[in-house]
Protein backbone atom coordinates (compact mmCIF):
# COMPACT_ATOMS: atom_id res chain seq x y z
CA UNK A 1 0.00 0.00 0.00
CA UNK A 2 2.71 2.42 0.74
CA UNK A 3 0.41 5.45 2.03
CA UNK A 4 0.88 7.29 5.48
CA UNK A 5 -1.73 5.85 7.56
CA UNK A 6 -1.84 1.97 8.68
CA UNK A 7 -3.43 -0.58 6.64
CA UNK A 8 -5.56 -1.84 9.69
CA UNK A 9 -7.28 1.92 9.70
CA UNK A 10 -10.40 1.79 8.14
CA UNK A 11 -11.26 5.13 8.58
CA UNK A 12 -12.61 8.39 10.77
CA UNK A 13 -16.26 8.52 11.81
CA UNK A 14 -17.63 11.77 13.42
CA UNK A 15 -18.69 11.49 16.96
CA UNK A 16 -21.76 13.95 16.38
CA UNK A 17 -23.36 12.80 13.10
CA UNK A 18 -21.76 9.70 12.90
CA UNK A 19 -20.76 10.35 8.87
CA UNK A 20 -18.33 7.93 8.02
CA UNK A 21 -14.79 8.83 6.09
CA UNK A 22 -11.59 7.35 4.63
CA UNK A 23 -8.82 7.85 6.13
CA UNK A 24 -7.10 10.74 4.35
CA UNK A 25 -10.43 11.82 3.08
CA UNK A 26 -10.84 14.73 6.26
CA UNK A 27 -8.12 15.91 7.97
CA UNK A 28 -9.67 17.21 11.35
CA UNK A 29 -13.17 17.56 12.08
CA UNK A 30 -16.11 16.65 10.07
CA UNK A 31 -18.05 19.88 8.96
CA UNK A 32 -21.13 19.18 10.66
CA UNK A 33 -20.60 21.70 13.19
CA UNK A 34 -20.13 24.88 13.57
CA UNK A 35 -16.54 24.71 14.26
CA UNK A 36 -16.54 27.34 17.56
CA UNK A 37 -15.49 26.15 20.96
CA UNK A 38 -15.88 23.08 22.07
CA UNK A 39 -18.92 22.30 19.56
CA UNK A 40 -16.69 20.47 16.88
CA UNK A 41 -17.48 17.45 14.77
CA UNK A 42 -14.47 15.33 16.24
CA UNK A 43 -13.93 12.18 14.80
CA UNK A 44 -13.08 8.50 16.05
CA UNK A 45 -10.32 6.32 14.40
CA UNK A 46 -11.88 3.19 13.15
CA UNK A 47 -9.55 -0.10 12.66
CA UNK A 48 -10.16 -2.95 11.13
CA UNK A 49 -10.29 -5.80 13.80
CA UNK A 50 -10.97 -8.93 12.39
CA UNK A 51 -7.26 -8.22 10.64
CA UNK A 52 -5.74 -7.10 13.26
CA UNK A 53 -6.42 -10.56 15.10
CA UNK A 54 -5.10 -12.01 12.35
CA UNK A 55 -2.64 -10.14 11.75
CA UNK A 56 -1.06 -9.98 15.51
CA UNK A 57 -1.12 -12.25 18.81
CA UNK A 58 -2.02 -10.07 22.00
CA UNK A 59 1.08 -11.65 23.27
CA UNK A 60 3.50 -10.66 20.96
CA UNK A 61 2.37 -7.27 21.00
CA UNK A 62 2.04 -6.85 24.76
CA UNK A 63 5.23 -8.29 25.12
CA UNK A 64 7.16 -6.60 22.28
CA UNK A 65 10.65 -6.03 22.85
CA UNK A 66 9.95 -2.46 20.58
CA UNK A 67 11.26 0.61 22.44
CA UNK A 68 8.86 3.74 22.83
CA UNK A 69 5.13 3.90 20.60
CA UNK A 70 6.78 1.36 18.34
CA UNK A 71 5.44 -1.76 20.14
CA UNK A 72 1.80 -0.73 19.50
CA UNK A 73 2.47 0.48 15.32
CA UNK A 74 -0.48 -2.01 14.47
CA UNK A 75 -2.97 -0.31 16.74
CA UNK A 76 -1.87 3.31 15.54
CA UNK A 77 -3.35 5.08 12.72
CA UNK A 78 0.07 6.05 11.09
CA UNK A 79 2.39 4.03 8.36
CA UNK A 80 4.84 1.85 10.46
CA UNK A 81 8.42 3.62 10.03
CA UNK A 82 7.31 7.23 10.60
CA UNK A 83 7.54 7.86 14.32
CA UNK A 84 10.29 9.79 15.30
CA UNK A 85 13.70 8.67 16.77
CA UNK A 86 12.90 9.53 20.40
CA UNK A 87 11.45 7.05 22.61
CA UNK A 88 8.03 7.84 23.96
CA UNK A 89 6.15 5.89 26.90
CA UNK A 90 6.82 2.66 28.42
CA UNK A 91 6.44 4.35 31.53
CA UNK A 92 6.34 2.51 34.79
CA UNK A 93 3.42 1.41 36.42
CA UNK A 94 4.49 1.27 40.03
CA UNK A 95 2.63 -0.71 42.96
CA UNK A 96 2.40 2.14 45.04
CA UNK A 97 2.66 -0.41 48.61
CA UNK A 98 2.91 2.71 51.01
CA UNK A 99 0.97 5.08 49.66
CA UNK A 100 -2.14 2.48 49.78
CA UNK A 101 -1.29 1.65 52.67
CA UNK A 102 -1.77 4.87 54.19
CA UNK A 103 -5.20 4.53 52.57
CA UNK A 104 -6.03 1.28 53.55
CA UNK A 105 -5.50 -0.22 50.00
CA UNK A 106 -3.41 -3.15 48.90
CA UNK A 107 -3.52 -2.43 44.86
CA UNK A 108 -2.95 1.10 44.51
CA UNK A 109 -0.81 1.92 41.32
CA UNK A 110 0.61 5.04 39.77
CA UNK A 111 1.19 5.49 35.87
CA UNK A 112 3.92 7.18 35.79
CA UNK A 113 3.64 9.40 32.71
CA UNK A 114 6.02 12.27 33.93
CA UNK A 115 8.69 9.94 32.90
CA UNK A 116 8.43 10.83 29.15
CA UNK A 117 10.91 12.75 27.39
CA UNK A 118 10.03 16.06 27.58
CA UNK A 119 8.13 15.10 31.35
CA UNK A 120 4.13 14.81 30.32
CA UNK A 121 1.65 12.13 28.89
CA UNK A 122 1.44 14.88 25.74
CA UNK A 123 4.33 13.16 24.25
CA UNK A 124 2.56 10.53 23.43
CA UNK A 125 0.16 12.09 21.26
CA UNK A 126 2.92 14.59 19.84
CA UNK A 127 5.07 11.54 18.18
CA UNK A 128 1.54 10.61 16.60
CA UNK A 129 1.07 14.17 15.28
CA UNK A 130 5.44 14.43 13.92
CA UNK A 131 4.77 10.87 12.22
CA UNK A 132 2.11 12.07 10.65
CA UNK A 133 2.89 14.91 9.74
CA UNK A 134 6.32 12.99 7.88
CA UNK A 135 4.32 10.69 6.36
CA UNK A 136 2.10 13.28 4.76
CA UNK A 137 5.18 15.00 3.52
CA UNK A 138 4.53 18.17 5.67
CA UNK A 139 7.80 20.28 6.80
CA UNK A 140 6.32 22.24 9.58
CA UNK A 141 3.78 21.41 12.83
CA UNK A 142 1.89 23.61 14.60
CA UNK A 143 -0.42 23.61 17.90
CA UNK A 144 -2.20 25.94 20.79
CA UNK A 145 -1.61 24.55 24.17
CA UNK A 146 -1.58 25.61 27.56
CA UNK A 147 2.12 24.52 27.56
CA UNK A 148 2.81 20.80 27.60
CA UNK A 149 1.73 19.38 24.32
CA UNK A 150 3.65 22.19 23.20
CA UNK A 151 6.53 21.24 24.78
CA UNK A 152 6.10 17.64 23.82
CA UNK A 153 5.69 18.81 20.07
CA UNK A 154 8.78 20.91 19.96
CA UNK A 155 10.91 17.97 21.48
CA UNK A 156 9.20 15.10 18.83
CA UNK A 157 9.75 17.84 15.93
CA UNK A 158 13.19 18.45 17.31
CA UNK A 159 14.41 14.84 17.04
CA UNK A 160 13.22 14.18 13.93
CA UNK A 161 14.16 17.60 12.20
CA UNK A 162 10.64 19.23 11.45
CA UNK A 163 9.99 23.00 12.09
CA UNK A 164 7.58 23.66 15.29
CA UNK A 165 5.35 26.71 15.65
CA UNK A 166 3.56 27.13 19.09
CA UNK A 167 0.98 29.15 20.07
CA UNK A 168 0.84 29.55 23.66
CA UNK A 169 -1.14 31.91 26.35
CA UNK A 170 1.02 34.47 27.55
CA UNK A 171 0.17 33.11 31.18
CA UNK A 172 1.63 29.60 30.58
CA UNK A 173 4.79 28.81 32.84
CA UNK A 174 8.49 30.08 32.71
CA UNK A 175 9.62 26.07 32.96
CA UNK A 176 7.13 25.21 29.55
CA UNK A 177 8.44 28.22 27.71
CA UNK A 178 12.09 27.59 28.56
CA UNK A 179 10.98 23.90 26.60
CA UNK A 180 9.42 25.47 23.89
CA UNK A 181 12.49 27.77 23.00
CA UNK A 182 15.18 25.12 24.29
CA UNK A 183 14.08 22.75 21.84
CA UNK A 184 13.81 25.25 18.93
CA UNK A 185 10.19 26.00 18.13
CA UNK A 186 8.98 28.84 16.49
CA UNK A 187 7.01 30.38 19.82
CA UNK A 188 4.11 32.49 19.56
CA UNK A 189 3.12 34.13 22.94
CA UNK A 190 -0.91 34.99 22.73
CA UNK A 191 -2.39 38.17 24.08
CA UNK A 192 -5.35 35.91 25.36
CA UNK A 193 -6.54 32.15 26.63
CA UNK A 194 -5.35 29.17 25.38
CA UNK A 195 -9.20 29.44 23.77
CA UNK A 196 -8.01 32.35 21.81
CA UNK A 197 -4.70 30.74 21.31
CA UNK A 198 -6.23 27.50 19.62
CA UNK A 199 -8.72 29.43 17.32
CA UNK A 200 -5.95 30.91 15.96
CA UNK A 201 -3.63 27.68 15.56
CA UNK A 202 -6.14 26.69 13.46
CA UNK A 203 -6.52 29.98 10.81
CA UNK A 204 -2.74 29.73 10.73
CA UNK A 205 -2.46 26.63 9.83
CA UNK A 206 -5.34 26.42 6.93
CA UNK A 207 -3.70 30.08 5.88
CA UNK A 208 -0.33 28.51 5.58
CA UNK A 209 -0.02 24.52 5.26
CA UNK A 210 1.67 23.80 8.18
CA UNK A 211 0.46 20.05 9.76
CA UNK A 212 -2.15 20.41 12.95
CA UNK A 213 -1.54 19.06 16.22
CA UNK A 214 -4.67 20.86 17.97
CA UNK A 215 -5.86 18.77 21.16
CA UNK A 216 -9.59 17.72 20.62
CA UNK A 217 -8.98 19.06 16.78
CA UNK A 218 -6.42 16.29 15.33
CA UNK A 219 -8.72 13.50 15.15
CA UNK A 220 -4.88 11.22 15.83
CA UNK A 221 -4.11 12.61 19.02
CA UNK A 222 -6.44 10.26 20.68
CA UNK A 223 -4.69 7.18 19.18
CA UNK A 224 -1.57 8.77 20.84
CA UNK A 225 -2.83 8.89 24.42
CA UNK A 226 -4.59 5.92 23.62
CA UNK A 227 -1.31 3.85 24.53
CA UNK A 228 -1.12 5.00 28.13
CA UNK A 229 -4.03 2.44 28.66
CA UNK A 230 -2.76 -0.28 26.37
CA UNK A 231 0.78 -0.16 28.22
CA UNK A 232 -1.27 0.03 31.66
CA UNK A 233 -3.25 -3.37 30.80
CA UNK A 234 -0.16 -5.08 29.44
CA UNK A 235 2.00 -4.06 32.88
CA UNK A 236 -0.84 -4.94 34.53
CA UNK A 237 -1.10 -8.44 33.10
CA UNK A 238 2.71 -8.96 34.21
CA UNK A 239 2.09 -7.89 36.88
CA UNK A 240 -0.52 -10.72 38.12
CA UNK A 241 1.38 -12.82 36.70
CA UNK A 242 1.06 -12.91 32.74
CA UNK A 243 -1.23 -15.52 32.02
CA UNK A 244 -3.19 -12.93 30.04
CA UNK A 245 -1.77 -10.42 27.74
CA UNK A 246 -3.40 -7.76 28.92
CA UNK A 247 -5.40 -7.10 32.26
CA UNK A 248 -7.85 -4.07 33.22
CA UNK A 249 -7.91 -2.59 36.74
CA UNK A 250 -11.11 -1.75 38.45
CA UNK A 251 -10.73 1.86 37.94
CA UNK A 252 -8.61 4.49 36.37
CA UNK A 253 -8.32 8.36 37.76
CA UNK A 254 -7.45 10.32 34.93
CA UNK A 255 -6.96 14.33 35.56
CA UNK A 256 -9.11 16.33 32.32
CA UNK A 257 -8.73 19.86 31.47
CA UNK A 258 -10.20 19.10 27.28
CA UNK A 259 -10.74 16.05 27.82
CA UNK A 260 -8.26 14.18 25.49
CA UNK A 261 -6.21 12.26 27.65
CA UNK A 262 -9.66 10.64 29.11
CA UNK A 263 -11.19 9.83 25.83
CA UNK A 264 -7.63 7.89 24.84
CA UNK A 265 -7.59 6.22 27.81
CA UNK A 266 -10.87 4.95 27.09
CA UNK A 267 -9.98 4.26 23.11
CA UNK A 268 -7.31 2.31 24.56
CA UNK A 269 -9.16 0.19 26.49
CA UNK A 270 -12.25 -0.17 23.53
CA UNK A 271 -9.13 -1.72 21.11
CA UNK A 272 -8.93 -3.92 23.93
CA UNK A 273 -12.15 -5.11 24.50
CA UNK A 274 -12.63 -5.39 20.48
CA UNK A 275 -10.40 -7.56 19.90
CA UNK A 276 -11.03 -9.56 22.76
CA UNK A 277 -7.60 -9.10 24.40
CA UNK A 278 -10.01 -7.87 27.64
CA UNK A 279 -12.93 -9.30 29.12
CA UNK A 280 -14.38 -5.76 31.02
CA UNK A 281 -13.89 -2.38 30.62
CA UNK A 282 -12.34 -0.21 33.92
CA UNK A 283 -14.32 2.27 35.49
CA UNK A 284 -13.09 5.47 33.85
CA UNK A 285 -12.66 8.83 36.61
CA UNK A 286 -12.40 12.19 34.82
CA UNK A 287 -11.11 14.56 37.65
CA UNK A 288 -10.91 18.46 37.68
CA UNK A 289 -10.48 21.62 39.40
CA UNK A 290 -13.64 23.50 41.46
CA UNK A 291 -11.89 26.37 39.17
CA UNK A 292 -11.87 24.48 35.69
CA UNK A 293 -15.09 22.36 35.97
CA UNK A 294 -16.74 22.46 32.65
CA UNK A 295 -17.02 19.04 32.02
CA UNK A 296 -17.75 17.90 35.75
CA UNK A 297 -20.79 20.21 35.21
CA UNK A 298 -21.77 18.92 31.82
CA UNK A 299 -21.34 15.38 33.30
CA UNK A 300 -23.53 16.39 36.34
CA UNK A 301 -26.43 18.28 34.16
CA UNK A 302 -26.40 15.55 31.46
CA UNK A 303 -25.35 17.92 28.84
CA UNK A 304 -23.56 16.52 25.79
CA UNK A 305 -21.77 19.83 25.00
CA UNK A 306 -20.64 21.59 27.92
CA UNK A 307 -21.01 25.30 28.88
CA UNK A 308 -17.96 27.50 28.81
CA UNK A 309 -16.57 28.24 32.17
CA UNK A 310 -13.87 31.17 33.07
CA UNK A 311 -11.26 28.83 34.21
CA UNK A 312 -8.48 30.08 37.47
CA UNK A 313 -7.15 26.98 38.65
CA UNK A 314 -3.83 26.70 39.81
CA UNK A 315 -3.18 23.82 37.47
CA UNK A 316 -2.62 25.49 34.98
CA UNK A 317 -2.40 22.04 32.64
CA UNK A 318 -6.16 21.84 33.32
CA UNK A 319 -7.19 24.95 32.97
CA UNK A 320 -9.63 25.23 29.73
CA UNK A 321 -12.47 27.62 29.56
CA UNK A 322 -14.27 25.50 26.44
CA UNK A 323 -12.83 21.89 26.48
CA UNK A 324 -11.72 20.88 22.91
CA UNK A 325 -12.96 17.26 23.72
CA UNK A 326 -15.91 17.17 25.39
CA UNK A 327 -17.59 14.03 23.64
CA UNK A 328 -15.03 11.61 24.00
CA UNK A 329 -14.15 12.81 27.93
CA UNK A 330 -18.24 12.15 28.48
CA UNK A 331 -18.21 9.32 26.87
CA UNK A 332 -15.65 7.67 28.37
CA UNK A 333 -17.17 8.10 31.81
CA UNK A 334 -20.77 7.16 30.93
CA UNK A 335 -19.75 4.29 29.26
CA UNK A 336 -17.65 2.82 31.95
CA UNK A 337 -19.35 3.35 35.19
CA UNK A 338 -17.45 6.08 35.86
CA UNK A 339 -18.09 9.64 37.23
CA UNK A 340 -16.53 13.20 37.13
CA UNK A 341 -15.12 14.87 40.52
CA UNK A 342 -14.33 18.14 40.87
CA UNK A 343 -11.69 18.99 43.60
CA UNK A 344 -10.48 22.00 45.19
CA UNK A 345 -6.88 23.55 43.85
CA UNK A 346 -5.66 23.32 47.33
CA UNK A 347 -6.29 19.65 47.64
CA UNK A 348 -4.30 19.25 44.26
CA UNK A 349 -1.73 20.91 45.53
CA UNK A 350 -1.73 19.22 48.60
CA UNK A 351 -1.80 15.54 46.65
CA UNK A 352 1.73 16.56 45.30
CA UNK A 353 3.24 15.66 48.55
CA UNK A 354 2.07 12.08 49.09
CA UNK A 355 2.72 11.09 46.09
CA UNK A 356 6.56 11.85 45.95
CA UNK A 357 6.74 11.17 49.67
CA UNK A 358 5.13 7.85 49.52
CA UNK A 359 5.82 6.74 45.98
CA UNK A 360 8.88 8.71 44.86
CA UNK A 361 7.08 10.26 41.94
CA UNK A 362 6.86 14.04 41.42
CA UNK A 363 3.85 15.46 39.80
CA UNK A 364 3.23 19.32 38.53
CA UNK A 365 -0.29 20.35 39.93
CA UNK A 366 -2.86 18.68 37.16
CA UNK A 367 -0.55 15.62 37.44
CA UNK A 368 -1.33 15.57 41.09
CA UNK A 369 -5.15 15.81 40.52
CA UNK A 370 -6.01 12.29 40.66
CA UNK A 371 -4.55 11.48 43.52
CA UNK A 372 -7.07 14.22 44.83
CA UNK A 373 -9.78 12.85 43.14
CA UNK A 374 -9.46 9.39 44.76
CA UNK A 375 -9.31 10.95 48.53
CA UNK A 376 -12.93 12.29 47.58
CA UNK A 377 -14.23 9.14 45.83
CA UNK A 378 -13.19 7.30 48.86
CA UNK A 379 -14.68 9.10 50.96
CA UNK A 380 -17.97 9.02 49.08
CA UNK A 381 -17.33 5.44 48.39
CA UNK A 382 -17.39 5.51 44.35
CA UNK A 383 -14.24 3.93 44.77
CA UNK A 384 -13.52 1.11 47.30
CA UNK A 385 -10.31 0.68 49.12
CA UNK A 386 -10.54 -3.00 48.08
CA UNK A 387 -10.07 -2.31 44.55
CA UNK A 388 -7.57 -2.12 41.87
CA UNK A 389 -7.08 1.56 41.46
CA UNK A 390 -4.57 2.82 38.84
CA UNK A 391 -4.18 6.75 39.33
CA UNK A 392 -2.60 8.55 36.13
CA UNK A 393 0.54 10.86 37.00
CA UNK A 394 0.11 13.18 33.49
CA UNK A 395 3.38 15.35 34.24
CA UNK A 396 6.14 16.33 36.01
CA UNK A 397 6.88 18.49 39.23
CA UNK A 398 9.79 20.39 37.36
CA UNK A 399 7.26 21.38 35.18
CA UNK A 400 6.22 24.25 38.03
CA UNK A 401 8.50 24.13 41.24
CA UNK A 402 6.47 27.21 42.58
CA UNK A 403 3.64 25.42 42.71
CA UNK A 404 5.68 22.42 44.69
CA UNK A 405 7.35 25.10 46.71
CA UNK A 406 3.91 26.13 47.82
CA UNK A 407 3.18 22.71 49.75
CA UNK A 408 6.81 21.46 50.48
CA UNK A 409 7.90 24.57 52.32
CA UNK A 410 11.35 26.22 52.54
CA UNK A 411 14.56 24.41 53.45
CA UNK A 412 16.06 25.28 56.94
CA UNK A 413 19.16 28.07 56.84
CA UNK A 414 21.77 26.75 58.67
CA UNK A 415 26.18 28.04 59.27
CA UNK A 416 28.20 25.48 58.54
CA UNK A 417 28.82 23.47 61.25
CA UNK A 418 27.57 19.91 63.28
CA UNK A 419 26.04 21.71 66.07
CA UNK A 420 23.71 23.34 63.70
CA UNK A 421 23.02 20.27 62.40
CA UNK A 422 22.17 18.98 65.54
CA UNK A 423 20.12 21.93 66.36
CA UNK A 424 18.36 22.14 63.38
CA UNK A 425 17.03 18.48 63.26
CA UNK A 426 15.90 18.71 66.91
CA UNK A 427 13.91 21.31 66.39
CA UNK A 428 11.37 19.39 64.12
C1 LIG B 1 -2.84 18.13 29.08
C2 LIG B 1 -2.68 17.67 30.47
C3 LIG B 1 -3.77 17.18 31.22
C4 LIG B 1 -5.18 17.16 30.70
O1 LIG B 1 -5.34 16.52 29.47
P1 LIG B 1 -6.60 16.88 28.54
O2 LIG B 1 -6.45 16.02 27.38
O3 LIG B 1 -6.51 18.34 28.25
O4 LIG B 1 -7.82 16.57 29.34
C5 LIG B 1 -3.52 16.72 32.49
N1 LIG B 1 -2.29 16.78 33.04
C6 LIG B 1 -1.22 17.25 32.35
C7 LIG B 1 0.09 17.29 33.03
C8 LIG B 1 -1.39 17.71 31.06
O5 LIG B 1 -0.33 18.21 30.41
Amino acid sequence: MGGPFSPFLQGLRCTRCGREYAAGEVAYVCGCRPNVGSDLGTLDAVYDYRALREAVTPGALARSPASGLEAWEPLLPVAPGHLPPLPVGRTPLLHARRLGAALGMERLWVKDDSRNPSGSLKDRASAIAVALAQALGRETVATASTGNAAAALAALSAAAGLASVIFVPQAAPRAKIAQHLAYGSRVLAVEGSYDDAFDLCVAACDALGWYNRNTGYNPFMTEGKKTVALELAAQMAQAHGGEQPFLAPDAVLVPVGDGCIIGGVHKGFQDLLALGWIRRMPRIYGIQSTQSSALYRAWQTGLEIPEPVEATTRADSIGVNAPRDPVKALRAVRETGGAFLAVEDSAILQAILPLARRVGVFPEPAGAAAYAGLLQALESGTVRRDETVVLLVTGTGLKDVNAAMEVAGEPTAIPPDLEAVREALGRE
